[in-house]
């Protein structure tokens, strides 16, 4: 039995295990081997020696932007849900149960005639209340609106943990509502990117001809509309200058907030209505909402409706029409993404229900039960919860040898690692979904439910205890966080698969760098990177690092800023070091970190080779396979201005170039590409 041989934790005598190998290696070849493109040397690219066969083998599919480990394991998981769903569907349970949500979600979701049919019909009533508008403040009220239904117009309300105290639940008012993804896509001079906005204008009048609207109205209407969106982009601040937590945290009284940046909007009464009365605000950027207002009474109202239509249109575009999910979809996964032709709506509809938001919390949690039941065994729990304690005790020893750290801040750093929470797999306790509406009426209709329920759900926690058990992922996420304010990782179900492989068969070398260095090390690093080291133990934004030592820590994440910076993985197209910093920080640590919990298994201890491979090189192989990903190159640009995270060949070049066991594994010389002199290697933790 495979399972048996590969359980390294057990104690078990090397020379079974290496007897052991060649049986393994004559029923299937080893699930690292197969990727290896030995024609390429480890130091030269690792990321292509490790994974360039896979990635040779497997070129993007039509209906992909991009294609690695992470759509493998949604490929497993789409097959286990469709069932679970389509069992619901079949089971024609009583109104208000769990099985009833997720048919009626499915069965609405799945059917494309309907849909056909409404036409934009379900958002008629929203619709209308735009078009009544006359003035700037009835332009508001439908703004408003449109918060409870999951867009952000104009900015961006939440309700969350306060940053400076975690134990209280505060208002936030963000930036927010740009059509395209990011600020740099409004003023970004490469020729893609102007191609790209054109396109925007272009489908900002499509959007608009689908409405109902001429085409000799709707093309100026949409260049007026991207007037405006720059206007908005223009007194955003960049994609780097949101990472800060402070610099983004003002309390404003509520009518401090009206007087003093937004004349135009009355913030007392407009949270009244939702039964909010805080004394503050937290304002993330209070020069973005001065700028707004004078940009919305400069606008003229036609403008301002215009761009409410697009935006609540484009936000439920997919669950409407096919027309208007093809016209959606040919701009924001066609031109952004390069994806060829639109993934199955059965898929989608999965799709939607992992990661962060409204819909994962609302019906892919009630979806949750059921996966988790069939899907998660508690071995498999314990095995990675016991991992992650490992872990939490490697980073402690590093703290405490920390060359460039005093005594003092050691000390506190300690205390925030011991006291960090860690929710493995899925939550303790299931939220109440009770007053969650799943119908038959329109796939578009139960979407705007969600949305209004996870509204309500998030204002009824204004006021109350925070509760600290709640999961903002789904378990059947392949995907991970940390959470400042609860100063705790969560580890959904779906993070530790690696396709094709049962868990019992993967060797502690792989699980310690797979799941360990790239999800368990990297998030606990969160914590103590450049946003996470500015909250204590309590996850309250405060400073407890000395002067001495806050500069020393800036001093390392100088280096990996300027490492990264220095990647240019499309021409004209360097990765942003300062935005990606936070991201870099955590897999250097999490690689660092995972080592030296990996150091203290029976694998590593005994020398126990696998495949013909060293511990030590299959911890890296295992690393890179966390990362075994390929993008189109539109996805990558798009990516590389819009997102915190480098994109994944350069996660694993940029962390093992700065680890000497990783030159030491592969014999990497001074003549191989990723070589790096000892200087210039980052080091943080
Ligand atoms: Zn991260």
């Amino acid at each position: 039995m495979l399972t048996r041989i590969l359980r390294w934790r057990e104690a078990v005598c090397v020379a079974l295990l290496v007897a052991a190998q060649h049986v393994l290696a004559s029923e299937k070849p080893d699930f690292l081997t197969a990727n290896i493109d030995s024609s390429v040397q480890p130091g030269d690219d690792f990321f292509q020696y490790s994974n360039g066969t896979w990635l040779k083998r497997n070129p993007i599919p039509r209906s992909e932007s991009g294609w690695g480990v992470s759509e493998l394991v949604r490929d497993q998981l789409y097959v286990t849900l469709r069932a679970i769903h389509e069992r619901a569907a079949a089971a024609q349970a009583p109104v208000g149960s769990d099985e009833q949500k997720i048919g009626d979600f499915w069965r609405t979701a799945i059917d494309v005639d309907k849909a056909r049919k409404l036409g934009i019909a379900p958002l008629r009533r929203e619709l209308a209340r735009i078009d009544a508008a006359k003035t700037l403040p009835q332009v508001l009220d439908a703004a408003f609106v449109m918060q409870t239904l999951g867009t952000d117009p104009f900015f961006a309300v939440s309700v969350d943990q306060d940053r400076k105290e975690s134990n209280v639940i505060s208002i936030y008012a963000w930036q927010g509502g740009l059509g395209l993804p990011e600020r740099d896509f409004y003023f970004n001079d490469e020729k893609n990117i102007r191609q790209i906005r054109a396109a925007y204008v272009k489908h900002l009048a499509r959007m608009l001809r689908l409405l109902g609207r001429s085409a000799a109205d709707a093309e100026p209407a949409a260049a007026a509309v991207m007037r405006f969106e720059t206007a908005m982009a223009k007194a955003s601040r960049k994609l780097e200058d949101v990472r800060d937590p402070l610099n983004n945290y003002h309390r404003v009284a509520p009518a401090d907030f009206t007087r003093v940046h937004m004349p135009s909007v009355n913030w007392t009464e407009r949270l009244a209505a939702w039964n909010l009365s805080p004394e503050y605000v937290v304002v993330g950027q209070p020069e973005y909402f001065s700028a707004l207002d004078r940009i919305l009474r400069q606008t003229a109202v036609a403008v301002l409706k215009d761009y409410l239509r697009l935006h609540l249109v484009s936000a439920y575009a997919e669950f409407l029409s096919p027309a208007i999910d093809a016209a959606n979809f040919d701009f924001f996964k066609r031109v952004l993404s390069g994806q060829k032709k639109q993934k199955p709506r059965w898929k989608r509809l999965i799709d939607t229900e992992a990661g962060f938001g409204s819909v994962p919390e609302g019906i892919g949690m009630i979806v949750a039960r059921r996966f988790v039941a069939e899907n998660f065994p508690e071995r498999a729990k314990r095995r990675y919860a016991d991992m992650t304690g490992a872990f939490i005790d490697a980073y402690g020893e590093r703290i405490r040898k920390l060359s460039w750290m005093t005594e003092a801040t050691k000390a506190r750093a300690l205390e925030k690692l011991a006291a960090v929470t860690a929710k493995v797999g899925y939550p303790d306790r299931w939220r109440d979904h009770s007053a969650l509406v799943i119908g038959r009426a329109s796939h578009c209709e139960n979407m705007m439910n969600i949305e209004r329920w996870s509204f309500r759900t998030a204002i009824a926690r204004f006021g109350k205890p925070v509760d600290r058990t709640e999961w903002r992922m789904t378990p059947q996420t392949y995907n991970a966080y940390y959470n400042w304010s609860n100063n705790e990782i969560v580890l959904p179900a779906a993070v530790f698969a690696i396709p094709g492989v049962a868990d019992e068969d993967i060797d502690d070398a792989v699980a310690y760098a797979y799941a360990g260095a790239s999800t368990i090390g990297h998030e606990i690093t969160h914590g103590f990177d450049d946003q996470g080291r500015k909250f204590d133990a309590n996850g309250n934004l405060a400073d407890w690092w000395t002067a001495e030592d806050a500069a020393a820590f800036e001093q390392r994440a100088a280096v990996v800023v300027k490492q990264f910076d220095a990647y240019e993985p499309l021409p004209g197209f360097h990765i942003n070091g300062k935005a990606s910093l936070g991201e870099n920080i955590a897999d250097l640590g999490g690689l660092v970190i995972a080592l030296d919990a990996f150091k203290k298994t029976e694998q590593y201890k005994n020398n126990v080779m696998v495949a013909g491979q060293t511990p030590l090189q299959r911890f890296f192989l295992g690393y890179s396979l966390s990362w075994m990903d390929q993008m189109r190159e539109e996805l990558l640009r798009s990516r590389l201005l819009s997102d915190f995270h480098a994109p994944a060949k350069w996660r694993v070049l940029g962390p093992v170039s700065n680890v000497a066991e990783f030159y030491e594994a592969f014999g990497v010389t001074s003549a191989q590409r990723m070589w790096k002199e000892e200087r210039e290697r980052a080091a943080v933790w």
